[in-house]
């Protein structure tokens, strides 16, 4: 094993870990476990910051979805940035380019690089995906053993405070890209941190203008200090009158049926529908309408390419830092990661980050 004389790992070091241990919402705890040297092939990583995200107030509400994907008790977080403390492999050829002292964010997703999906140049959607959240790791701890294949290093002179966006800033730049609307009209319905993301990204890589929508004052605010030229209330039938003839795609951030029927009507024909928030129930859409006779396009985004997008951040994210320090609007220290939930929960903020060191 590769590690510096600096590294824990030996006998009676401990970790701390925020897990969930019931289903009520208050069920957290701070549990700590030993610290042990990683295994061949993974590395021992000392996280700095981390930050929440959507799929965590799934899963502390505990909604039916989370019910069905994860089982109690369970660790807390996938969103982190860190340092390599150690890489438990002897084999240099095996560490994916990466060294102890280097600064890293996760790629959640892990392919097995031999299905027909991987084959296919998808390995986000490989069929036999792991989720660094069935890893049994969380981001909301001091230290994550996490498969160097699923490490990315940060680009030069990144910070980790926005390091650890990177995850979620992937999702929104493939859906903005993937809509193929340089030069032309992006609608992003609903502005949680994908949706402000996505707002940012799209000012970065030559889409012309950028229209926002949003319940919470506060994220149509956010949506225009991070380049929307207008952000308006879903509820009062501004959208409409503002779309013309109808915008060239629309990145549907929210989940909300009544926000993806909405957005299939402020298309125009031949437009794309991107869907990137998950509804919760099944829908009933006029496809005759908006598909066969109008040609409009739905897909969906699920996570990053898990090549393609990294060097695309590589390149995007550095030119992004002002936009990520607009986007963070609450950070918290270590022990206060109950409060943290808590303000993400309430549907205002940007996205909230905790400090680990
Ligand atoms: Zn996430
Ligand atoms: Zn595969």
């Amino acid at each position: 094993m590769q590690k510096p004389s600096d590294a824990p790992g030996t006998a009676g070091d401990s970790y701390s870990l925020v897990m969930k241990t019931g289903p009520e919402w208050s069920d957290l705890a701070r549990v700590r476990r030993p610290l042990s040297a990683p295994r061949p092939g993974s590395a021992l990583v000392k996280i700095h910051r981390a930050a929440v995200c959507g799929t965590d107030l799934h899963i502390l509400k505990w909604n039916d979805w989370a019910q069905q994907h994860y089982r109690l008790p369970l660790p807390l977080g996938h969103e982190f940035s860190g340092v390599i403390a150690a890489i438990g492999a002897d084999d240099a050829s095996a560490h994916h380019g990466l060294a102890v002292g280097d600064s890293v964010t996760v790629e959640t997703h892990l392919a097995c690089g031999h299905c027909d999906q991987c084959l296919r140049d998808r390995g986000h959607t490989c069929l036999n995906l792991k989720v660094f959240t069935r890893l049994g790791e969380g981001a909301f701890a001091e230290y994550a053993t996490v498969p160097l294949a699923m490490l990315r290093r940060l680009p030069a002179g990144m910070s980790h405070r926005h390091g650890c966006l990177l995850e979620p800033l992937g999702i929104a730049l493939r859906a903005v890209e993937e809509c193929r609307v340089t030069g032309g009209v992006l609608f992003v319905s609903g502005c949680g941190p994908i949706g402000l993301l996505a707002v940012a990204a799209a000012r970065q890589t030559g889409v012309a203008r950028v229209l926002a929508a949003d319940l919470s004052p506060a994220r149509r605010e956010l949506a225009l200090a991070l380049g929307a030229e207008v952000a308006v209330d879903p509820r009062d039938g501004s959208d409409r009158a503002l779309v013309g003839t109808g915008v060239d795609a629309v990145i549907e951030a929210s989940g909300s049926p009544a926000a993806i029927e909405n957005a299939l009507n402020l298309l125009r024909p031949g437009g794309t529908l991107m869907l990137a928030g998950m509804p919760a129930q099944n829908l009933a859409l006029d496809l005759s309408r908006h598909v066969v006779l109008r040609e409009i396009a739905i897909r969906g985004v699920y996570g990053r390419h898990l090549q393609g997008t990294w060097a695309r951040l590589q390149e995007i994210a550095p030119r992004m830092q002002s936009a990520l320090d607009r986007l963070i609007t609450h950070e918290f220290a270590q022990d206060d990661f109950a409060e943290a939930f808590r303000v993400a929960m309430d549907g205002q903020a940007g996205k909230v980050e905790l400090i680990f060191s």
